[in-house]
């Protein structure tokens, strides 16, 4: 039995698998073990990367030497580059635009075995610092106008250096994802003089069956309409649009939230691979005859990171047609993970 679900947020339907759905144990993956004999990640291997463009360094060690707890180098086989102007041409029907943009690469850890579940709170926070700041910092240049933090983890999450680490890739163009989440967010605001996010939220805590985690600070819950098996939201309870203005307290408790959240997936599905990415409103920059373009932006989108373990391959008919099939209904998930005996310490 299945049905079709709507997500109001992504204005896509998505095909539920419901009765017998597909438990954890359906699911089996182990994580593919890679070493590398030198990787360019690990702590006195610094001159195998770019050199740095940031590093926590809490003992006051120099530049591009061992002594950082997380460290910001430039991909070194970059999709996007920072340098030049941006141009746009039509090609006939299509449209080009030169490849410039920022592609950096965030490591998370010194250790090379541990993953962003195994590091304490404190230096989850350092990573979320990190992330703040290089948004804040890459926000300054207008030809971005978008800025993606995501992570891949693990070999099936399509992450090639088996070293924890996450990217920052700064785009000239708005993400089709970005555009159709701040156009339903916009639309729902219009009608209702309320935001999407709040709204869902507020309706994800009278149900709680989709429920994973609410402190009151972060809610973590598996969206009604989830694309895949297992995959989450983690959304502050509290209206806020932008994740850079987030405090380094308010840092520190989602660190907490997203230790929590990994370790339930960690000990649930046996330590998947798995992805996320961070959703915040895009730089704010004045474009010509768009004077008002942003002006209720802030009221209206609320920051988020989406989260997937990579459980499934897509099929052709999710290629083709562009409707995700979830084997595995949200309100089950939740129930697994909720209940995630993760006491492995
Ligand atoms: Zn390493
Ligand atoms: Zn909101
Ligand atoms: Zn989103």
């Amino acid at each position: 039995m299945s049905e079709l679900r709507w997500d109001p947020l992504r204005d896509n339907w998505v095909i539920m698998t419901l009765g017998k759905g597909r438990w954890p144990q359906d699911f089996i993956y182990p994580r593919e073990v890679l070493t590398t004999k030198a990787c360019p990640f690990c702590s006195g291997n610094e001159s195998r990367t770019p050199p740095e463009i940031y590093a926590f360094r809490p003992g006051g060690s120099a530049p591009n030497q061992p002594g950082w707890s997380v460290r910001v180098i430039p991909n070194r086989f970059p999709a996007l580059r920072i340098e030049g102007e941006l141009e746009s041409r039509a090609e006939g029907l299509y449209d080009c635009m030169n490849g410039i943009g920022a592609h950096e690469v965030i490591i998370e850890t010194a250790e090379h075995g541990k993953t962003l579940a195994d590091l304490t709170e404190e230096q989850i926070t350092e990573v979320l610092k990190i992330y703040r700041g290089r948004m804040l910092d890459l926000r300054n240049d207008s030809r971005f106008r978008y800025l993606f933090i995501c992570k891949n983890d693990g070999v099936g999450a399509a992450s090639h250096i088996p070293h924890s680490h996450s990217q920052v890739i700064a785009v000239p163009v708005l993400p089709p994802l970005v555009e159709t989440e701040l156009r339903t967010s916009r639309e729902h605001y219009e009608r209702k003089q309320r935001c999407l996010l709040c709204d869902l939220i507020k309706q994800e805590q009278a149900a709680g069956t989709r429920v994973v985690s609410d402190d009151g600070n972060f809610i973590v819950y598996a969206p009604y309409a989830a694309q895949f098996p297992f995959g989450l939201m983690i959304a502050p309870v509290k209206h806020k649009h932008d994740f850079t203005q987030q405090s380094d307290q308010q840092l520190r408790l989602l660190a907490g939230t997203l230790r929590d959240t990994l370790r339930r997936i960690k000990a649930v599905l046996r330590d998947p691979p798995f992805s996320f990415t961070l959703h915040s409103v895009p730089p704010m920059h004045l474009r010509w005859g768009r004077q008002d373009e942003w002006a209720r932006l802030p009221d209206q989108f609320h920051w988020h990171i989406e989260l997937a373990p990579k459980l499934t391959r897509m099929t052709g008919f999710e290629w083709g047609s562009g409707f995700n099939i979830n084997p595995t209904p949200p309100e089950e998930a939740a129930e697994f993970l909720r209940r995630a005996d993760f006491s492995f310490d």
